[in-house]
């Protein structure tokens, strides 16, 4: 088991669930913006919300940040991400040191030679000043290019039959990376328990192969995702892909999701994502989810595909009003949306509940399935089946999760 991590008052690792984080992309200087924005990832269900602090602008708003939310009853740990200058703007602004509740270092990213580990330390020294966590956070785009050469000189050293390759150094180069850091950072006086690890690669199998390999070193805990994970679907498998392998082996105390999503989608998207892959591998459960079927030959008509967004929708909406009104484990529902009687009376069974709708020449009537029995038949078009559908979904919560 890994170490318990405190960030604010959000607990990561040992035995405490996975926990969601986000990043905001508002300029950190623009305090109404970046407040706005936590806000809309805290409200999609983010635990713990990263910004960068890139400049003296940045460092400046933090303090009024972290104000601002908690004045407006958000108690969310704020992450500072800092490259290049982390231990500059952290000593020349107390106030942004003293608001965050975790501060993020990259090793790549503080400078060379004896420059890099003075500046390390000077970050680190801050951290146990102010008593906070730190993220020490590898990513493949910006690895230690000393550690990077030194290990693939060694491994040009070994005879070909035993050499690693250019792939396999690189992904344990990260790792050495980090592990050095977080040992150098404990001979600094940073506490175990004030640690967690990241090795993010684009590339899904040496991101994988990267994180066991950090895992088996110690018991560290451990932030897991890929980075720049790409655009649209591409983005999501390759998120998905990385992080399912890794959290059903039990490596990962927080996840993110990393990806270039459309601008036109909100930055809560990437919430969304990350507590689906965590629902969908039965790890922790966030909101009710639908299960629907592709549609066949069978389904002539859009009617249950568009049942089946309409049911969701109204899933997303309703939810954090039903966790307001107290309906405990409602997060939990499996709802179905099916489109023929091959596959819809069965997988209703499976769900908590759920409706057939007739493919192409069945009877025009739905039949509706609770707790693996049908409790009704219903009929019409989508917008009416949503309505009468959502009824009962409505229904079925007042009577379950009270
Ligand atoms: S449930 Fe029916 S409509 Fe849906 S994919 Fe299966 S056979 Fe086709």
């Amino acid at each position: 088991m890994t170490f318990e991590v405190k960030i604010g008052n959000v607990k990561i690792g040992g035995k405490n669930p996975i926990a969601i984080q986000s990043m905001t992309n508002t300029n950190t200087a623009d305090v109404k913006s970046t407040v706005a924005q936590v806000k809309e990832l805290v409200d999609a269900g983010s635990e713990l919300v990263r910004m960068t602090v890139p400049n003296d602008e940045g460092a400046k708003a933090v303090k009024d940040i972290k104000k601002t939310l908690l004045n407006d009853g958000y108690d969310v740990p704020i992450i500072g991400d800092f490259h290049y200058n982390g231990h500059i703007l952290l000593k020349k602004f107390p106030d942004c040191a003293e608001s965050l509740d975790k501060f993020r270092i990259n090793p790549g990213n503080v400078g060379f030679g004896e420059a890099r580990d003075d500046n390390f330390k000077a970050f680190v020294d801050l951290a146990v000043e102010y008593d906070k966590p730190v993220r020490i956070g590898v990513n493949g785009g910006s690895l230690d290019q000393t550690v990077l050469a030194k290990m693939m000189d060694e491994d040009l050293k070994r005879s070909e039959k035993e050499r690693f390759g250019n792939n396999v150094v690189f992904y344990k180069a990260m790792v050495e990376s980090a592990f050095q850091s977080a040992e150098m950072a404990v001979n600094y006086g940073l506490s175990k328990n004030k640690i967690v690890l990241s090795v993010k690669i684009s590339d899904v199998p040496m991101m994988i192969a990267a994180y066991r390999e950090l895992a088996s070193k110690g018991d560290y805990a451990l932030h897991v995702g890929v980075t720049e994970g790409g655009v649209g679907s591409k983005g999501i498998v390759t998120n998905a892909a990385g992080l399912s392998v890794l959290l059903l082996e039990g490596i990962g105390n927080t996840i993110r999701v990393s990806m270039t999503f459309n601008p036109e989608e909100p930055r809560s998207r990437e919430v969304v994502v990350a507590q689906e892959i965590v629902q969908v591998l039965g790890l922790r459960s966030f909101s009710p989810l639908v299960t629907s079927c592709p549609g066949c030959g069978r389904t002539t008509t859009n009617t249950y595909r568009n049942l089946a967004f309409e049911v969701d929708a109204y899933l997303k909406k309703m939810t954090p009003v039903w966790k307001k009104k107290g309906f405990k484990g409602v997060e939990k529902m499996k709802v179905s949306v099916m489109g023929c009687i091959v596959n819809g009376p069965g997988e209703a069974k499976h769900s908590s509940i759920g409706i057939s709708l007739p493919g192409t020449g069945e009877a025009p009537s739905c039949p509706v399935i609770a707790d693996g029995k049908q409790i009704a038949t219903i009929q019409g078009d989508y917008k009416e089946l949503s309505k009468k559908f959502e009824a009962m979904i409505d229904n079925y919560v007042e009577t379950h999760y009270r």
